[in-house]
């Protein structure tokens, strides 16, 4: 086995036994990046010398001791550029740490590398990326998700050990899903939001992306708990998230909700997830029907608040005291305006308009309230499902990965990638994309015997739950093989 097909355990096993060192875990990623990232295309910078010095100083003893940890390019790292995948803020450097990358430090990981992503996060395949999109591992011609599509395609394509993502209304799980990796939502307020730059702030939560959920809750441990710095991160006690792991399901309820069974999905997808349903039911679980029943309005209600977040949020990005200025002004009107239309991509214009409208005046009590009031319904369908279930079962993605450009054109048609996961963000519920199988891309370009994609398995839990989730998730993984597939690049 290669460095780079490691897990965190194994490496910081190693690491601690003093069988390999924290150098060469960053050479063996180098060299690993070096020769597959000129295909996938998962990063927009690394920092190897300022990442070596680092390695040399970790104290191995620690949880995630001389582990190397990739990071989206939206969470900021002292001395680092951080670009969000867009132009706005190209020449910027980040004046300090997100708690988040403190916290990795303190548990003696080397944060290595910025991760490609959708332009300020608003996107589902990195297309939306002001740099470059990252190819799916699997299936070079095909997107890796998004918007933390680069932190996937790294762990699938053994780039990195793990890394860290930003999920808003599906931007882990989803990715980990078409990558055929494992990624944690964890619950709003879980892990502080200081310092990851904001898209929809009432949405956005920071989580790891790892090759076992064991992994996952390794990350989790590190980087969770209440920060001062950010008030909705709540004074929640922070467990050990992989104190359950290693148990059957015996004694679980598992909530199936009908609403995420929707016609038109891809028939190979249902077919993976009602035979891993079928397993976890073999390994203790009890199945029970449920029903969300206000689900069909999650995705119009997200693009309202979030849209109405972001325009808010992004309102920051005026080219006065960092980011990109446009040249040589008339006056300040001009000024702000050619920054902001030279600055953003189309997608980021968009939702800022499409923000701007739904809160302005007239507008607000028809859109915005309304959306606020849906989404307290929502979130009282999963109170209600809780009552039921320990934890919901369903897919992560309604299709397989599918071709770069196949929906660039049609933002309603890429919006509905994240049919399934957009809920859990309004509800502010923890959720894990595990993977479950592969299916067969169909025809196309020269493809004639088709090529294998992965499926994902989602599981949605209760708030703060993730000792369970990850419990629940680790069983029905530690009962297959698919995490353990990996891509021929
Ligand atoms: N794909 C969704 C969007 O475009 C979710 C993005 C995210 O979770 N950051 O908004």
């Amino acid at each position: 086995m290669e460095i780079f097909d490691l897990s965190v355990t194994d490496l910081q096993a190693r690491l601690r036994a003093k069988e390999l060192s924290p150098l060469d875990a960053l050479d063996a990623l180098e060299s690993r990046i070096a020769s597959v990232d000129p295909k996938v295309g998962a990063y927009l910078s690394r920092d190897l010398e300022a990442a070596r010095a680092e390695a040399a100083q970790a104290d191995v003893s620690l949880p995630l001791g001389g582990v190397p940890i990739g990071i989206k390019d939206v969470i900021n790292v002292l001395g680092q550029p951080c670009t969000a995948g867009s132009k706005m803020l190209e020449p910027f450097r980040s004046p300090y740490n997100a708690t988040v990358i403190a916290k990795l430090r303190a548990a003696g990981a080397v944060p290595f590398g910025r991760l490609n992503m959708d332009e300020f996060a608003m996107g589902s395949s990195t297309e939306n990326s002001a740099y470059h999109p990252t190819r799916n591992p699997w299936d070079l011609s095909r997107i890796p998700g998004g918007s933390s599509g680069g932190s996937a395609a790294a762990v699938a394509a053994r780039e990195a050990f793990a890394t860290l993502g930003s999920d808003t209304g599906g931007s882990i799980r989803q990715p980990a899903a078409l990558c055929g990796c494992i990624g944690l939502k964890p619950t709003y307020g879980r892990v502080s939001r200081y310092g990851l730059i904001a898209f929809a702030s009432s949405l956005d939560q920071i989580g790891p992306f790892a090759r076992t959920t064991r992994d996952c809750g390794m990350l989790l441990n590190a980087i969770s708990g209440r920060d001062p710095m950010d008030s909705t991160s709540l004074d929640q006690p922070v467990d050990d998230y992989t104190r359950l792991l290693g148990r059957d399901l015996k004694g679980i309820r598992l909530g199936i909700p009908k609403e995420y069974f929707v016609d038109g999905m891809d028939p190979q997808v249902k077919a993976a997830v009602e035979a891993a349903i079928k397993q976890c039911e073999s390994l203790g679980a009890e199945l029970v029907e449920i029903s969300l029943p206000h689900t069909e309005y999650a995705v119009g209600v997200y693009y309202i608040i979030a849209t109405a977040e972001c325009s808010a949020n992004l309102a920051r990005f005026d080219g006065v005291r960092y980011g990109h200025r446009a040249d040589a002004p008339k006056d300040l009107l001009d000024h702000y305006k050619r920054t902001r239309e030279e600055g953003f991509g189309s997608e980021v214009k968009r939702r800022i308009i499409l923000g701007t409208y739904v809160l302005s005046s007239g507008y607000y009590d028809a859109y915005y309230l309304r959306a606020q009031k849906v989404r307290t319904l929502i979130r009282q369908d999963f109170a209600a499902a809780y009552e039921k279930c320990d934890a919901l079962v369903c897919p992560t993605s309604p299709d397989l990965a599918f071709k770069l450009g196949e929906r660039t054109d049609d933002p309603l048609k890429m919006y509905l990638a994240d049919i399934f996961t957009i809920a859990a963000n309004l509800a502010g519920i923890c959720g894990v994309s595990v993977p479950c199988g592969f299916g067969i891309a169909k025809g196309g370009d020269g493809e004639k015997d088709g090529v294998r994609l992965p499926i994902g398995l989602q599981f949605l839990g209760k708030p703060f739950d993730e000792a369970r989730l990850l419990r629940i998730a680790g069983a029905y993984e530690q009962s297959t093989d698919w995490h353990k597939a990996a891509p021929a690049l």
